[in-house]
């Protein structure tokens, strides 16, 4: 495979750019070697600067859950762009988002648009906090909710590739309002609770646990924090910024049973553009400005081109309702892998995320009961697999997402190609 062009651009972006990236899972550190360079995409597949074809099981970390430049969503980007970029204004998509979004979200009222997930999060533990007049924030180890301070502690997605438990810039007095808890635990979360018995303002949880391998968690530990935050008067907040839209055309609580008392939202609602949401129930979501005292603002919150991209993805996803298919596609990516008779060529799926677990011990819901084989067995398998044509997250620790525009036979064809590639290097 010919990657000239794509080292040249690297050579330039690693002296112009910290580590050449934009974010640091993209420098390719994990795997080894440099990054290939992308230069346009459709459907399934991207061809890189040097005219190489994969076929693309990353989709921007889920975002894409249509593929590439669906054609509905990219007629009406660029009929949204005709009409200007940005008015700092109000607009009539803001109302078209909202409605559709609360069409998935009918047993809550009110949804605020900010640019992405990280504000997503960031805006509804601040409402949280305001909601409740308490400091304390609970999260899980390995969660991944975004880079601002309060949740870089003991997180995952970059920061479970390069181990770092936290980030240097955060105060301690700011790192010390976030408690961490264990996932699949219940004790972990009463200790913390017993501790600080009035001082939680919310629980935030990825219900469906994706940046830190696939941590499927049972679902009475998540029915048992809904309950045990409402017996403390604390909030429930479910991050589904990658769950949200992904298995169903609302939210992975619902499928559960379980109402959070915020949502929030990101990736999906925004169809490759820029944009998170907040969910909630009109009591919760007033205390933001201008009705409430919490503070949530931004120069491009609800830009009319990405709400745009996100109402024509959601449309789709209402309109046609994919899931049924996506999940097949999930289930036969781990069948035709199982089928290669390896012990270890093994994945583990919700709906359309799978994640390559290749190691024979039980599927983990919690970090510390990560093989560590599985990150060294996909590091060995990871450039032989992109010489063959496939794409994939740059770590073990990240899922793969599966979209409608694959078919099954690329699906299935990627996971022939791991089990070849597992048996090759074992
Ligand atoms: C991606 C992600 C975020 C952060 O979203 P950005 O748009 O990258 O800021 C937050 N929470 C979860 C669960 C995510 O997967």
């Amino acid at each position: 495979m010919n990657n000239d062009r794509s080292k040249e651009l690297f050579g330039e972006a690693a002296r112009r750019i910290p580590g050449g990236v934009n974010s640091p899972v993209r420098a390719f550190r994990t795997v080894g070697g440099t990054p290939i360079y992308i230069d346009r995409a459709r459907g399934s597949r991207f061809v890189d600067a040097d005219g190489n074809e994969f076929v693309d099981f990353c989709n921007s970390w889920g975002p894409l859950i249509l593929g590439h430049g669906h054609p509905k969503v990219l007629e009406a980007v660029h009929s949204a762009a005709e009409r200007g970029l940005s008015y700092g204004a109000c607009h009539e998509t803001e109302v078209t988002f909202a409605r559709t979004v609360m069409e998935a979200f009918p047993e809550y009222d009110k949804v605020r648009a900010v640019s992405s997930g990280t504000e997503a999060v960031m805006t509804a533990l601040r409402m949280a906090r305001g909601f409740t007049g308490r400091d304390m924030i609970v999260k899980f180890e390995g969660g991944y909710h975004g880079h601002f301070d309060g949740l870089l502690v003991k997180a995952g997605s970059g920061l479970a590739t390069f181990s770092m438990a936290d980030s240097k810039g955060v105060p301690d007095d700011i790192a010390k309002t976030t408690l961490v808890a264990q996932l699949d635990d219940e004790a972990s979360v009463e200790a913390l609770f017993q501790r600080h018995p009035n001082n939680i303002a919310a629980v935030v949880i990825e219900p469906m646990p994706a940046n830190n391998g696939l941590l499927l968690q049972r679902p009475e530990f998540l029915r048992f924090l809904r309950e045990i935050t409402r017996k403390h008067g604390s909030l429930l907040v479910f991050d589904e910024v990658i769950s949200g839209f992904r298995l169903k055309f609302g939210g992975f609580g619902q499928m559960l049973g379980i109402r959070p008392d915020l949502v929030t939202l990101g990736k999906i609602i925004g169809g490759g553009m820029p944009v998170g949401a907040i969910v909630g129930p009109a009591n919760i979501m007033d205390v933001l400005s201008p009705v409430g005292p919490v503070y949530q603002a931004g120069t491009l919150s609800g830009n009319p081109v990405s709400l745009a991209a996100g109402v024509a993805t959601l449309k789709v996803l209402r309109d046609e309702n994919p899931y049924p298919e996506l999940s097949r596609m999930g289930e036969l990516f781990v069948k035709v892998l199982s089928e290669c008779g390896l012990p270890t060529a093994r994945a583990v799926n919700m709906g359309s995320v799978v994640w390559l677990y290749a190691d024979e011990s039980p599927f983990p819901r919690d970090p510390a009961s990560i093989s560590p084989n599985v990150s060294r067995r996909f590091n060995d398998i990871y450039w032989r697999l992109t010489r063959r044509g496939f794409y994939l997250p740059p770590s073990g620790l990240e899922v793969l997402f599966i979209s409608t525009a694959h078919t099954q036979e690329e699906v299935s064809s990627l996971a022939r190609a791991v089990g070849e590639e597992l048996g090759q290097v074992a």
